[in-house]
């Protein structure tokens, strides 16, 4: 008689590995997961990159914690808790050996047997979390949690394990490099990523248009080879097949395709508008800012010079015109734009009317225009001109940075066409 395997799922969740110089995340956890496959009759059923705040204090580059769900027998959990206890003290002793850096990796590991609260996606993704909190409350809900001294991958670990994929949730295939590839410079010729754009449109974000270079592969001496963004699974494991066959792409050790946050706009609470009430002021480095009344109060809104047409159509604002905006609250309060829309504008005054070729003036207070050469009388009015004739600023059309110039979570203007998530205002606690 067959006896019946009862299986469970469990949530593994990894942050805080990196080193600027050294590692990265993605091929660690890939290194944990290979670790399991190795011992144990394992289904793993999803993979997960997850993008957290980006104003981060102790965030490297991208700021992205790494998560699965896997499939063990019941029985086999006490194996898996095991077989991760190991794995995690060696990477312990490995990362102690890093040189110093700004911040020294903080390494955790969260393994849940059951779901977890939202909240703690949710708050990660939009904000500051403190990290003690977090850890005590990620202990109390039952999960197990392998930390050295400093804790502050509980953070992403536990956000990762608790993040849940929907609609707007893309795909991310990351394949790494040889060991002895790696600190060299990468093998992926630029015209193979502008045929991959062509060839494999469910990809996205492979190369930048406006500069003309490829967006796919890192430019740290990380042990990434690349990552291709799209749509499906199938989509970036086509365009990664297809990369592999190619004579002028390096060839990858592994790969392994992620479920994703990135270009979710999970870190902005929602979209809003208001007048402009200032002129737009300049400051250091070609970033530049204006006010704008939402009804409530003044609010901040910056725009950086890496901006671009952001930055430009903020320069061409006046006071007077509504604007809406996407962007991410600073802990200073100010606004980081990352999506500009002028939808209302104020008219751009060019001057009085003319008659007998020249300017017409005002006949005094109360009264009409009037020319000086023919004694003609009209209403007063000024003359004005469309933002678009004055500045090229286009009423109702959206603008955001270039490709390589937009944050990981940003969700770009081409797929908000597919229509606007309706994002939760206050992160969701689940009973
Ligand atoms: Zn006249």
């Amino acid at each position: 008689m067959n006896k019946v395997v009862k299986s469970v799922s469990i949530r593994i969740g990894l942050d805080d590995t990196d080193h600027p110089e050294i590692g990265c995340t993605t091929e660690k956890f890939d290194n944990l997961i290979g670790t399991i496959e190795a011992e144990l009759d394992v289904h793993v059923r999803e993979r997960r990159l997850v993008r957290l705040w980006p104003f981060a204090e102790r965030r490297t580059r991208g700021n992205g914690a790494l998560g699965a769900v896997v499939e063990i027998p019941e029985q086999d959990y006490d194996t898996l808790e095991e077989i991760c206890r190991n794995w995690f003290s060696e990477l312990l002793s490995l990362v102690e050996h890093y040189p110093s850096a700004k911040f020294k990796p903080s390494p955790c590991v969260v393994i849940s047997r059951s779901p977890t609260t939202d909240e703690w996606y949710w708050s990660s993704v939009r904000g500051h979390v403190d990290a003690t909190e977090r850890y005590e409350e990620v202990h109390r809900s039952g999960c197990l949690v392998l930390s050295s001294e400093s804790i502050w991958g509980v953070v992403g670990a536990s956000a990762a394990v608790s993040w849940t994929p929907d609609n707007f949730s893309s795909w991310e295939l990351i394949a790494w490099r040889l060991s002895s590839n790696i600190g060299t410079p990468r093998k992926v010729n630029i015209a193979a990523v502008n045929e991959l754009e062509k060839l494999h449109p469910e990809t996205f974000l492979n190369r930048d248009p406006t500069k003309g270079k490829g967006l796919i592969a890192p430019r740290t001496p990380c042990p990434v080879l690349y990552g291709i963004r799209g749509s499906s699974q199938d989509a970036v494991t086509d365009a990664h097949e297809w990369l592999q066959k190619r004579q002028d792409v390096e060839d990858c050790l592994r790969y392994a395709t992620h479920l994703t946050n990135q270009l979710s706009d999970d870190h902005i609470e929602s979209q809003k508008s208001g007048t402009v009430i200032s002129s737009p002021d300049e400051i250091r480095g070609g970033h530049s800012h204006v006010f704008a009344f939402t009804g409530r109060q003044p609010v901040k809104l910056v725009a950086f010079h890496e901006g671009g047409p952001v930055n430009r159509l903020l320069r061409s604002l006046q006071p007077g015109d509504i604007v809406s905006w996407a962007g991410l609250i600073s802990p200073d309060g100010s606004i980081h734009l990352e999506k500009l829309c002028l939808e209302m504008q104020t008219p751009r005054i060019v001057g009085r009317p003319l008659c007998c070729s020249k300017t017409m003036r005002s006949a005094g207070r109360g009264q009409g225009l009037r020319c000086s050469t023919c004694g003609k009388i009209e209403p007063k009015y000024w003359l004005s001109q469309s933002a678009n004739e004055s500045c090229g600023a286009v009423q109702g059309a959206w603008v955001e940075p270039s490709p390589s110039n937009r944050r990981h979570l940003a969700r770009p203007l081409s797929l908000r066409t597919h229509g606007v998530k309706v994002i939760p205002e206050t992160p969701v606690k689940l009973s």
